[in-house]
């Protein structure tokens, strides 16, 4: 979102139930703000509020947006059981790292960290998979929340943009897996590495390795799953890729 707001002190925003938080582009007059709409948000009118603070006045710029009906296409899939019904140890895994993520996604870079636009984490193109709705074994039910790119293992992944690590290590589902904070609630995540490359805390650039691609976690061969997540949303990775963000910052 780009507002041109002259003389103002703060623009501020409130979308779906999130604070869409605006910074002061190279032009003083504009602030941006990176959002989106959840894979699962309800077909219909939405009222956007933003609020540009001047030094004497506020300014009210709200809109409606109609959020419209995606196409996703629906998919089976085959993995090993364990990944469909998994044991009481398992499941005891699988409930501790719910608690680890929801630990790193409580905070975030209160300052945009990326810089320029997003670069897409593979040189292949990704399938047009984000939203499918896909049934596992012919049983478990769920949304694919990110993107796929091909990638046989071992192929080099590179951070999307400038961040911080903040989840470096294996879990269950994901198998190993890499999350970067972008800031203001923006993270990108990388699963089912081979090989990790970095380590939690570290500060990433646009095109840094994070490590290799491979076939660990819920998956039916090597590939890398990128997901995009702003404010506890899940976004198409391919929209931000498309965005040209070279002005905003
Ligand atoms: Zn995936």
């Amino acid at each position: 979102m780009r507002v041109r707001a002259p003389g103002a002190k703060a623009v501020e925003g409130k979308w779906l139930g999130r604070d869409v938080e605006f910074f002061r582009s190279a032009d003083r007059d504009v602030w941006i703000a990176l959002a989106g709409v959840d894979v699962e948000a309800a077909v219909g009118p939405s009222e956007l509020h933003i609020t540009a603070h001047g030094e004497t006045r506020d300014t009210d710029l709200s809109r409606r947006i109609e959020i419209r009906a995606a196409h996703y296409r629906t998919g089976a899939l085959t993995v090993a059981p364990k990944f469909v019904q998994p044991s009481p140890e398992a499941l005891a895994q699988i409930k501790a790292e719910v608690k680890i993520k929801e630990e790193v996604f409580a905070s975030s870079q209160e300052k945009p960290l990326w810089r320029g636009s997003f670069h897409a984490p593979v040189a292949s193109a990704p399938t047009d998979s984000f939203g499918t709705r896909r049934m596992f074994n012919g049983k478990l039910a769920s949304i694919h929340k990110g993107a796929d790119f091909r990638a046989a293992s071992g192929t080099p992944v590179h951070a999307s943009n400038s961040g911080v690590v903040v989840l470096a290590r294996p879990l269950y589902y994901e198998g190993n897996c890499v999350i970067v904070d972008h800031g203001m609630g923006l993270f990108t995540l990388s699963m089912h590495f081979s090989r990790i490359d970095v380590h939690e805390g570290q500060h990433v650039k646009a095109g840094d390795r994070l490590g290799l691609s491979g076939a660990t976690g819920r998956v039916t061969g090597p590939h890398l799953h990128w997901a995009v997540r702003w404010q506890g949303a899940y976004l198409d990775p391919v929209k931000l890729l498309r965005l040209d963000l070279n002005t905003a910052r």
